[in-house]
């Protein structure tokens, strides 16, 4: 079935000549040259700032696995130690005092390292590249984070070796809109400066991302975020989405909110993020082009959400 999908994917054009060219493949690195299995879908790099912020793309990132035979890696920003303070149900399961601060800082980034690889075994992420910046200092001034709290060029070097080193057709960001978290910001900032860095010829389609169901309206007037010119989005295409309600199964009674209720309940050390477990209407993921793109991404972009909306569900 996913041989199905694909070829209609191949001649909607989606795939970049890197992903689809059998001799381009020769030039991969040896990371992806030793895994395990050769996927021929769309490759995905999913750029994130803390372990559960993947949630937000978590049916997608399962379609593009599991349907369309795609690869999806993900590059984490910060080692996630400062998400102690809703921690308090999961200290009897990992026998430890969580919510305090000296303890999380020392024992929380190896847990939700594990918290998001279990994660990441339901959606399909076969890759972590994990860059371990502090997780410190929460506030709305990603100027702030990418000044004084992490280390940028590090991040900038790590990120540059990422994308040299694999042919992604595609990189999803959170949509950064101003009330977020400025480690979300910084963590889209960083990516697109990165891609921005790339000669254009082999540049992936970098998209931000938001999902229906909350701040709905900041997200809708979005344009770009004050300050970071390079994060301006283009409006007049997009956003293209996919439904988590979209059913299956016998009657009908199954959806891919259940995917992302899986992955959000990995996530055990965050108390707050199983509060955003899909629930009648699990909403759905909206992905739009930042400005940055070529002009031929947006057909490359409308292609692939095609296929990832496309028939049959779930595979
Ligand atoms: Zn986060």
């Amino acid at each position: 079935m996913p041989r199905i999908l694909l070829v209609l994917v191949l001649a909607l054009g989606t795939l970049s000549a890197c992903a689809s060219d059998p001799g381009a493949q020769e030039a991969t690195s040896p990371q992806e040259a030793s895994a395990p299995m050769e996927r021929s879908g769309p490759s995905v790099l999913v750029i994130t700032a803390h372990p559960d912020d993947e949630a937000m793309f978590a049916a997608t990132m399962y379609r593009i696995t599991h349907a369309l035979d795609g690869n999806v890696h993900l590059a984490l920003v910060t080692d996630g130690a400062g998400g102690y303070r809703f921690s308090t149900l999961a200290e009897p399961l990992y026998g430890l005092d969580l919510t305090t601060q000296k303890v999380a800082r020392q024992e929380l980034p190896a847990i939700r390292k594990r918290e998001l690889e279990a994660g990441g075994r339901i959606v399909g992420i076969s890759e972590y590249f994990y860059l371990d910046e502090p997780d410190e200092g929460k506030t709305e001034n990603a100027d702030s984070v990418m000044q004084h709290v992490w280390n940028t060029t590090r991040v900038a070097s790590r990120l540059d070796d990422i994308l040299a080193g694999h042919d992604y057709d595609f990189i999803f960001t959170h949509l950064p809109i101003k009330p977020f978290h400025a480690h979300h910001k910084a963590a889209t900032v960083l990516a697109l400066e990165a891609v921005e860095r790339m000669a254009p010829e082999r540049r992936p389609v970098i998209l931000g991302s938001f999902p229906t169901g909350g701040m709905d309206d900041i997200v809708a007037q979005f344009r770009e975020l004050e300050g970071f010119p390079i994060t301006a989005i283009r409006k007049e295409v997009g956003p293209w989405t996919f439904d988590r309600s979209t059913p299956f199964g016998t009657d009908d009674r199954l959806h891919y909110g259940i995917i992302a209720n899986w992955l959000i309940a990995e996530h055990k050390s965050q108390g707050t993020m199983q509060l955003f477990m899909a629930n009648s209407d699990p909403g759905t993921e909206r992905f739009w082009m930042y400005a940055l793109n070529s002009a031929s991404s947006a057909e490359k972009t409308a292609a692939l959400f095609e296929a990832v909306q496309a028939p049959p569900h779930p595979f």
